[in-house]
């Protein structure tokens, strides 16, 4: 199994860096952890063909992270159409917010979409992919999500957008890896990680592999100073 890093890059397009998007590559299946607006394209780039598509998990309902949607509809239903429903896997809201998004932006419906409304701690089985999604601290009303991803007997934590938690703790043992915003170097923030904190946890992580992401201006500035490996756009990792 092989994820990808189409895009790695916070909100604000610092360092030229693609938002959100990191597709797994599966002997049978191929999957999307979030699709920010960028994604389409960096998959393309990547040398993949939109249809083979079958799931994109959304951490939370920030634009950097599900706003690329409405330009996969746009290719299933005028360029690209597909053999089946894509499956579009969220925290409650994903279908109002997708499908709003869409309309807001082209009109029209949705190509047929399969929504699955993920619930904190309730684990899943989407396509065969087991996925197990946790809240964590970055949005107050609406729910973040953290993921936990199964599959091929590979295991994937994906932290979303998140402020330290422990829970990280307890969701990263004995996992392949885990993909961790890391937003800032120091500058506090209720709502995001930076990288002070991580490390002060860094020995209390028991994955195999840890990988930062959602890198800021701050990360970038200061990559050299890391003890840690920071996603790049275009990076495989494999599993
Ligand atoms: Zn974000
Ligand atoms: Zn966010």
């Amino acid at each position: 199994m092989k994820l990808h890093i189409l895009g790695c890059g916070d909100a604000f397009g610092n360092g030229g860096r693609n938002q959100s998007g990191y597709l797994v590559e599966a002997a049978d299946r191929l999957f999307l952890m979030d699709c920010g607006p960028t994604t389409l394209l960096a998959m393309k780039k990547a040398g993949f063909d939109p249809r083979r598509l079958d799931v994109v998990f959304l951490s939370h309902l920030h634009g950097d992270h599900f706003g690329g949607l409405p330009f996969f509809f746009i290719s299933y239903l005028y360029e690209n159409p597909r053999d089946k429903p894509l499956h579009i896997a969220g925290p409650p809201g994903s279908e109002e917010k997708v499908g709003e998004l869409y309309r807001l932006m082209y009109g029209g419906d949705l190509p047929p979409t399969r929504f699955h409304i993920l619930q904190p701690d309730r684990a899943d089985l989407i396509l065969g992919i087991h996925v197990l999604p946790f809240r964590v601290p970055h949005q107050v009303h609406a729910i973040s999500l953290g993921l936990k991803i199964s599959y091929e007997e590979k295991q994937i934590l994906f932290s979303g957008d998140s402020a330290w938690t422990d829970l990280f703790l307890s969701h990263a043992r004995g996992v392949d890896l885990f993909l961790c915003e890391c937003s800032f170097y120091e500058q506090d923030s209720a709502n995001h990680l930076n990288y002070k904190t991580l490390r002060e946890n860094l020995t209390r992580l028991e994955c195999q592999k840890l990988v930062l992401t959602h890198l800021g201006e701050e990360m970038l500035r200061r990559r050299e100073e890391l003890e840690a490996t920071c996603a790049e756009d275009g990076m495989v990792i494999e599993l």
